[in-house]
């Protein structure tokens, strides 16, 4: 197996790098630098490379960086799909420490949700508006009684006169108190079996009757939350797929949920500023890098995630081998790649004690 690039990819990473250079340093004002959310309202300045993060998502739209091959007309870049140019941009963002583009669950798992199952008219509506940073979505499909075994939801949805009417409850919902839009799972056919019964709905979060209550965690974060419906009314057209077919268009959503929580870039990112906090913070006036059994742990942890790179560079280059079967090697990326990132945040608060679980956006406290 030959994990190097073929020689017309070297110069696209040139090209990359240079970008790199150029926006080195970037900075998101007044805002949280989390890639999830854009909680900001400032202008810019180019000239400081303190931007939105709005601006910076359609910077990297504009050079092909982010959104590469969804077609212009949906707000993408309209390019070729090639997935070894996606592998090169991540890699040499993580390397330069240049921020992410946003993610999140719109632009992560409804927009290619959409782009599959969606109708002309969803597609023109939602896609534009979430790539760019503009419209950000929630997923609606635990409740109370319905978590792992959620084929068993109860929330339901009444066609009355051409509005879909909407009562029941979500819980453990990320982000619902930004949202403008949830995708949300409900049940429409009463009578039938249960996975035969759901139907996908995309729901505005502005709509009278919904009520977000924020669930306060141990880090009294409230980034969950139980959201009730209480005769909530939306359009008939507010369906993905057909009527009492959700549970396949769920299913879709599910999968690009999987190939988005493990990239062993954004894992080689987290251990590279974790170093440098580390290079940084002192105990005794010493470096916590230069306390022999927090640096063996870090050489080991770094050695993991080099490994778990080279391997996901090994299933991309079965995909591109017509005839090769990489889902139980896919299955497995996922799996150890949530293992690893667990294996890291416990050691960032071993290291680190309370700051370790600090999220990027948080501000550190004066010292
Ligand atoms: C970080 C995070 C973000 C989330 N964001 C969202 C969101 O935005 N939207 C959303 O809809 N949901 C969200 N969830 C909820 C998540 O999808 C649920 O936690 C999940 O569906 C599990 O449901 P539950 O918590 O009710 O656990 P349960 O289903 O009650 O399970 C509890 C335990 O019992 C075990 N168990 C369950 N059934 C069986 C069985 N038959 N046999 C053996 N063991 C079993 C499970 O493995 C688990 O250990 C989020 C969860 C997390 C952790």
């Amino acid at each position: 197996m030959d994990l190097n690039f073929r020689p017309e990819y070297k110069d696209f990473r040139k090209e990359v790098e240079a970008f790199c250079n150029k926006w080195k340093g970037v900075y998101f004002k007044n805002a949280s630098n989390s890639p999830l959310l854009d909680l900001t309202s400032s202008g810019s300045n180019e000239g400081n490379k303190i931007i939105t993060r709005q601006k910076w998502q359609k910077i990297l739209i504009e050079n092909g960086y982010f959104a590469r091959s969804i077609p212009k007309e949906y707000g993408g870049f309209g390019g070729e799909n090639d997935e070894i140019k996606n592998r090169i941009i991540a890699s040499e963002f993580a390397y330069h420490g240049i921020p992410s583009p946003m993610s999140g669950q719109g632009i992560d798992m409804l927009v290619p949700t959409l782009l599959e199952l969606g109708t002309e008219e969803q597609k023109q509506k939602y896609i534009k508006k979430t790539l760019h940073g503009e419209m950000i979505w929630c997923q609606g499909y635990s409740e109370p009684n319905a978590g792992s075994d959620l084929a068993s939801l109860q929330t339901k949805a009444e066609l009355i006169d051409g509005k879909w009417i909407i009562n029941g409850q979500k819980i453990w919902t990320s982000t619902a108190q930004y949202s403008q839009m949830m995708f949300c799972l409900v049940r429409t056919e009463p009578e039938a079996k249960k996975h035969a019964g759901i139907s996908y709905l995309l729901i505005p979060m502005g709509t009278p009757g919904i009520d977000v209550r924020p669930l306060i965690d141990m880090t009294l974060k409230a980034g969950f939350n139980e959201v009730f419906f209480t005769d909530v009314a939306i359009p008939e057209e507010n369906i993905v797929g057909k009527r009492g077919e959700g549970w396949a268009v769920a299913n879709a959503t599910l999968t690009h949920e999987r190939g988005s929580l493990t990239n062993p870039n954004a894992t080689m990112s987290r251990v590279n500023a974790l170093i440098d906090r580390m290079k940084e913070d002192t105990i005794n006036g010493i470096r916590l890098i230069d306390i022999p059994v927090y640096r063996d742990k870090l050489i080991a942890l770094q050695a993991k995630v080099t490994a778990f790179q080279s391997n996901s560079l090994r299933v991309l280059s079965a995909k591109l081998n017509p005839g090769q079967d990489v889902k139980m090697a896919g299955m497995i990326q996922k799996y150890y790649g949530t293992e690893l990132r667990h294996e890291l945040e416990g050691f960032a608060v071993d290291v680190m004690g309370e700051l370790g679980t600090l999220y990027e956006d948080s501000p550190l406290p004066e010292r």
